[in-house]
């Protein structure tokens, strides 16, 4: 007998509410290629009755004082904290993730970011100029109103609440869109809020598909502002749509990262680091590093060491706590992926691991896994050194100098994240400065501290979040001008 789907729901108002149109997703165990779940694929109704209720909230909750924000905010972490394992586990059902990857990086980082804006509530400043034109100024930072918050599949609960917890830290009630992908640990998020004592309508969380409920989202009259991370695709799409309504919009997008790596490097970190970069969540982070850059004098020691370590990277089921890998998110994306690979080869790539979809055994014979793949002897240009492939296919290439190396990372139109590695200060500060990215790393890789701007420059995103940039992108400021004479 088929074993029954577990049904999803949206939460609005407070409450756990069906769809108006009674219409489902499926939603699918990528370890296993099996639907488990069905998401509502909400509409238009939908949405409006979720701005409906964010509206009437809204104006109690900007009044609420920030330190009794920011309580609410700790008591959702510390319910988050009490249900970790759980909340891990469907992390990793619905998203194909290793469950050990969840368990110390999703799910940790998404209470951590309840956390980390509960403080910005109560320690949040604003400006005071004076002593121009006999004047007094004082700057008010007024929360907007409704805004919307949509995210992607590949960090599901991490991204969402790194944009729900400054938006309502800020004042704002809140309308999230997760991916119709991976829907699961965003619905549990509902009962975590009712718990917590959010008041109802202050967080609504809608459920579907990108055109039939993220689009009605956007496009809404009273939605003051969108923020939004996915594909450069999908956020050119939206910003289409809201600029004629003139909203605010945060835009965080598709990367196509350079790990640069010159030969007075640390060599056994770079190498471990830059294995870590490559294939992190099956390469599906925004920031993982596809494009190693490795200078030609350290290129075939590089490429050894490097090809050992991928060797010893299990691709497993992702319950078992000794698997590096899980699966991709779907199999749509698999085909994907596997496109790339294809491609890498026409491009005349030498392929140096992996490059196949792997069969396992048992409950996992039908899921979505690839090999961590590795190719060289591919030209900077070429489609795969340019396009986003988001999973475990990475390329090699060397450079003869600095300015060589600094033209590869900057070809493209992606300007995410960079991760450089010299023992060089000079050149570290002066590369730093000169690549087109958003966020450079020194020596490390994704080493976050949520005080610090994030985003990425030319088509990876638009605005920054973290610290005190969501606090401003989800305030309004509005100067006061006091005539004092003098
Ligand atoms: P996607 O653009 O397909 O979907 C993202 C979200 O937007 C989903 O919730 C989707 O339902 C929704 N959506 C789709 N069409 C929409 C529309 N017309 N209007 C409103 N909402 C719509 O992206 P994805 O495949 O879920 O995620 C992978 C992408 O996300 C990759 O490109 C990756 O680089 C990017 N990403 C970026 C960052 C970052 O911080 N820059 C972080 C994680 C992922």
């Amino acid at each position: 007998m088929r074993d029954a789907l577990l049904r999803l729901a949206n939460f609005i108002d407070g409450d756990y509410r069906t769809p108006s149109a009674n219409r489902y997703l499926p939603v699918f165990e990528p370890a296993t290629g099996k639907a488990f779940a069905e998401v509502p694929d909400s509409g238009t109704q939908d949405v409006d009755a979720a701005v409906a209720a964010a509206r009437g909230a809204s104006g109690a909750w900007a009044k609420t004082a920030p330190s009794e924000r920011a309580a609410l905010l700790r008591r959702i972490a510390d319910l988050m904290e009490g249900q970790l394992d759980a909340l891990a586990e469907e992390e990793s059902r619905d998203s194909g993730k290793p469950v050990n990857a969840a368990r110390s990086i999703d799910i940790p980082r998404a209470i951590a970011n309840f956390r980390f804006f509960a403080s910005m509530a109560e320690s949040a400043v604003s400006e005071s100029h004076h002593g121009e034109a006999g004047t007094l100024n004082y700057t008010l930072r007024q929360p907007l109103g409704v805004v919307g918050c949509i995210s992607p599949w590949n960090l599901p609960l991490y991204l969402l609440s790194w944009k729900i917890a400054p938006a309502l830290a800020a004042g704002n009630t809140v309308v999230a869109k997760p991916s119709e992908i991976t829907p699961v640990s965003a619905w549990l998020l509902g009962e975590i809020v009712q718990q917590a004592g959010l008041p109802p309508g202050v967080l609504n969380i809608v459920q579907g598909s990108g055109r039939s409920c993220g689009a009605p989202l956007t496009s809404h009259a009273q939605v003051k502002a969108v923020s939004f991370t996915g594909s450069t695709a999908t956020g050119a799409s939206i910003a289409s749509t809201v600029a004629t309504q003139f909203k605010k919009l945060s835009l965080e997008m598709g990367g196509k990262n350079a790990t640069v790596i010159f030969s007075d490097c640390d060599f056994e970190r770079a190498v471990r680091e830059s294995v870590r970069a490559a294939f992190a969540n099956q390469g599906q982070v925004c920031l993982c590093g596809s494009r190693i850059l490795v200078e030609r004098s350290l290129l075939p020691r590089f490429r050894e060491a490097f090809l050992a370590e991928v060797a010893k990277l299990k691709v497993g089921d992702p319950r078992d706590p000794a698997s590096n890998l899980g699966a991709l998110v779907s199999s749509e994306h698999l085909v994907k992926v596997l496109g790339f690979v294809a491609l890498a080869h026409e491009e005349g790539g030498r392929l140096l691991a992996g490059g196949e979809r792997i069969r396992l055994e048992g409950r996992c014979a039908d899921g979505y896994f690839l090999a961590p793949t590795v190719f060289d002897q591919l030209d900077a240009h070429c489609r795969v050194n340019q396009e986003e492939i988001f999973g475990p296919v990475v390329t090699l290439a060397p450079f003869d100098d600095e300015a060589q190396a600094l033209a590869f990372a900057n070809a493209g139109n992606y300007g995410l994240a960079c991760s450089l590695w010299t023992r060089d200060l000079d050149r570290a500060h002066r590369f730093a400065a000169a690549v087109e990215s958003g966020i450079v790393w020194i020596n490390c890789w994704m080493a976050r501290d949520l005080r610090t701007p994030f985003g990425g420059v030319k088509h990876s995103g638009l605005g920054r979040e973290g610290g005190l940039e969501a606090m401003r992108f989800f305030t309004e400021p509005k100067n006061v001008a006091i005539y004092v004479g003098g």
